[in-house]
């Protein structure tokens, strides 16, 4: 994984890590809130009632005290005097503050200090007290008193513990109702409290301040208050009441807006409750500030939490941009090539496997490349070598049809991948191109070699199938002009015998398998002359003789040519020096030089150095250098040609008018000779035009104070046409083929005379 991604999904871990902590603390916050809103309410709340509750609590304590306290000491007052007994009510009420304190017999009938003789048999707390309990009553009305009161009764106990009476107190249910009622600072609507029983019945009730709508009617459970309850929380809120010192909130919304109410216990009977019904707006205006405060502690970490979420995007945002960026310029640097601004070879690779993958198509696969293109470089400079490069791209492109692909594989080698229908299209198509990109590229004439791969085997690597068409390109390699070979298997047979031959190159020329023969030269004077000879080359292996042409390309592609040539070149001044003592020391002998030597700046030397070892005058060595040296470049050329020269060498241009014939080069070359190849001749016989060609290349070396020879002479026609030129020596088949020294030996005893024969 690369370094930048592991950070990404490192960063990105973090920011989920602490994402889902902030979320979770979100969440336990938002809990805590709301937990805390509600005890929070619900102390609020209790801190209001308290104060009620603690009051009324003392006044209903006091009472039922007053009342038990009396109903205890009371079980002898039928046996007490009337009047006694009414005044002790009287003081009894006015110590109280009741209204009225009354005893009761078991038929109902009161006994009171104002002498009132009035039946209660019919009242609840009557019978509830005659059955042994401490009774406080709802509100009802007293007939005596004229207003509303709330009972507080009491038994009073005979022997053998029989209710023998009740002892009953008048309470004025307004001094209640003051109190019930709460006062809450700021709200105009404050709360209404009731006292409730178990069992919801409303006992006491403040001021209804709600206006048209009552909340609690008698009964708190039957109650509108109640109504938007449903039936499982009211069951819930009976529970509660039936618990001791409960206390509690409950919430109602109504259509006259949002209630909640407080109830709490009173400690004088766990039966009874005190209920408060506040509008919501009273507490939770209490805690407006509180809500406010957490809120914008909220917001806050909420949006603490955005900022991070925000400022993470962001940055992932622009590291992916950043990434996407970088791919991109990789992939333009991966696959685009900046020199022709096409395909790279990578490119090429993934295209021409995508298209091969289609199976129901032909393809070919061709290599093709321009021969000496350094050459050109050297001699128009690199940025018009890079021209050309993108000419040659363009060319190429223009000529592809739809599914096909081309890229430069590296210098001046370019991949094709066509399109093939038979081997005759493909042959023109080849030639369209080159006649297209001869026609494109105008500052010299360029030879280009294809190599074609009929792809028979999909299976292959491309990098292997552009093997096998540059081993096919190879084979037109350096030829005159461009010209295409399709693969074959014949070719790497001759790649594997160019390999062989590599391998026994060296062993060859110790064990002197490299030998050196001569073929004559001849002045082309009224009676031909022997002027000396040209030295060439022979493998002589296992009695068969090897033509150069088999080693000498390959010898200069690996450089080893260098050495042979210094071979030969001993060779020759060994022989030169043997036929001297034989008599013939005026013989001049041609020795070929190839191109690779130019790069080696002691070549000259070199060459003066053998002959000085034998003793033989550089005067009478001629050296041959092919025309196409001109290209590598001139420069070198002429440097070496002025170096060859002061060192006493006669040159010779071998091969003119075979390649990039330039007229113009010749003045500028100090050579003494120009030898003009057979091809030239071959088409000159009866071509009015060649002919005139060559007379022209004749008389302008002479001009330039040079000699001219033809090579490749075969014919008597060829000799008279020559003659009639105005040539000045000729070599080929029809005097003599090269020969082994010895055959030469007896030439040269011969002289004249033989060659004439020929
Ligand atoms: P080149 O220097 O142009 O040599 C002339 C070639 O023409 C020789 O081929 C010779 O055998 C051939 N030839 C001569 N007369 C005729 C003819 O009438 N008809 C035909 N068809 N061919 C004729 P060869 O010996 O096969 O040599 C080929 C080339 O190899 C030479 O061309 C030369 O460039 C190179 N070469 C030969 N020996 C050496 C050497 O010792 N060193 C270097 N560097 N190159 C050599
Ligand atoms: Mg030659
Ligand atoms: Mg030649």
């Amino acid at each position: 994984m690369p370094h930048s991604v592991k950070k990404q999904s490192y960063i990105t871990l973090a920011i989920s890590v602490l994402f889902s902590v902030f979320v979770v603390i979100a969440l336990v916050f938002l809990n805590g809130v709301v937990s805390k809103l509600n005890t929070e309410t619900e102390s609020l709340a209790h801190d209001m009632v308290h104060g009620n509750h603690k009051a009324i609590d003392a006044m209903i304590k006091a009472d039922v005290s007053t009342i038990t306290n009396y109903a205890a000491c009371s079980s002898k007052y039928k046996n007490r005097v009337r009047v006694d007994l009414m005044s002790e009510l009287k003081k009894l009420t006015e110590d109280s503050g009741m209204l009225n304190i009354i005893i009761i017999d078991e038929q109902g009938e009161s006994i009171s200090h104002r002498n009132e003789k009035i039946n209660v048999s019919h009242r609840e707390y009557f019978k509830k007290a005659m059955n042994g309990e401490i009774v406080i009553s709802e509100s009802i009305y007293s007939e005596p008193d004229q207003r509303m009161v709330n009972v507080i009764a009491a038994p009073i106990y005979g022997d053998y513990q029989r209710v023998i009476g009740v002892v009953a107190g008048m309470c004025n249910s307004d001094v209640y109702k003051d109190v019930l009622n709460l006062s809450v600072k700021g709200h105009e609507n404050n709360a209404v409290g009731y006292v409730i029983d178990s069992n919801g019945n409303v006992l006491m009730e403040g001021n209804n301040l709600f206006g048209d709508y009552v909340p609690v009617k008698d009964n708190l459970f039957e109650s509108v208050f109640l109504k938007n309850l449903t039936e499982q929380e009211i069951t819930l809120l009976k529970d509660e009441f039936n618990k001791k010192e409960s206390h509690g909130m409950v919430s109602v919304d109504t259509d006259n807006g949002k209630y909640v109410s407080y109830y709490t216990t009173f400690s004088v009977d766990e039966n009874l409750h005190y209920f408060v019904i506040f509008p919501a707006d009273v507490v939770y205006g209490k805690l407006d500030e509180y809500i406010s405060k957490t809120l914008i502690l909220f917001l806050f970490f909420i949006g603490v939490l955005a900022l991070i979420v925000i400022a993470y995007f962001v940055f992932t945002y622009n590291s992916f941009k950043a990434l996407k960026k970088a791919n991109e310029e990789i992939t333009k640097v991966a696959y685009e090539d900046t020199l022709t601004g096409y395909g790279t070879w990578g490119k090429f690779e993934k295209d021409a496997q995508y298209l091969l993958s289609q199976s129901y198509r032909k393809y070919a696969f061709v290599s093709f490349d321009i021969d000496k293109f350094k050459a050109i470089n050297d001699m128009f400079g690199h940025e018009e070598g890079n021209r050309i490069l993108k000419q040659i791209a363009d060319v190429v492109n223009r000529n592809l049809n739809n599914h096909e692909t081309f890229s430069r594989i590296n210098s001046d080698n370019f991949y094709l991948l066509l399109v093939y229908k038979s081997d005759e299209d493909m042959a023109e198509r080849i030639k369209r191109i080159i006649y297209a990109l001869e026609y494109e590229i105008t500052n010299f004439a360029p030879v280009i070699s294809f190599g074609i791969y009929r792809i028979t085997d999909n299976k292959l690597t491309i990098r292997k199938m552009g093997d096998l068409a540059d081993i096919a390109k190879r084979t037109v390699k350096y030829g005159e002009r461009s010209s295409y070979a399709f693969y074959n298997e014949e070719m790497l047979k001759e790649i594997r015998e160019e390999k062989h031959i590599e391998n026994e190159m060296q062993n060859a020329l110790d064990s002197h398998e490299f030998c050196v023969y001569f073929q004559p030269k001849v002045s082309l004077g009224e009676t031909p002359y022997l002027m000396g000879a040209e030295a060439l080359v022979r493998w002589i292996k296992n009695d068969t003789v090897v033509s150069p042409a088999k080693f000498i390309p390959l010898f200069e592609r690996n450089g080893f040519i260098v050495k042979l040539d210094y071979y030969v070149m001993e060779q020759v001044c060994y022989m030169m020096k043997t036929w001297e003592s034989l008599g013939y020391k005026d013989i001049m002998i041609s020795v070929n030089m190839s191109r690779v030597h130019l790069a080696d700046p002691a070549f000259p030397d070199t060459l003066k150095s053998i002959c000085d070892d034998y003793a033989i005058p550089t005067s009478r060595i001629e050296i041959e250098i092919t025309e196409s040296a001109a290209f590598e470049s001139l420069e070198v050329l002429t440097k070496v040609f002025d170096k060859l020269k002061s060192l006493g060498f006669h040159i010779s241009i071998d091969d003119f008018g075979s390649g990039y014939s330039s007229l113009n080069m010749l003045k500028d070359l100090p050579a003494d000779v120009l030898k003009i190849d057979r091809a030239f001749l071959t088409e000159s016989v009866n071509n009015k035009r060649a002919n005139d060609i060559i007379a022209y290349v004749i008389k302008m070396a002479r001009s330039l104070g040079m000699e001219t020879i033809c090579e490749g002479i075969e014919s008597n026609e060829q000799v008279t046409l020559l003659k009639r030129l105005g040539c000045d020596m000729a070599q080929g088949y029809y005097y003599a083929r090269p020969m082994a020294p010895h055959g030469f030996e007896e030439i040269l005893k011969k002289k004249h005379d033989t060659i004439k024969i020929i």
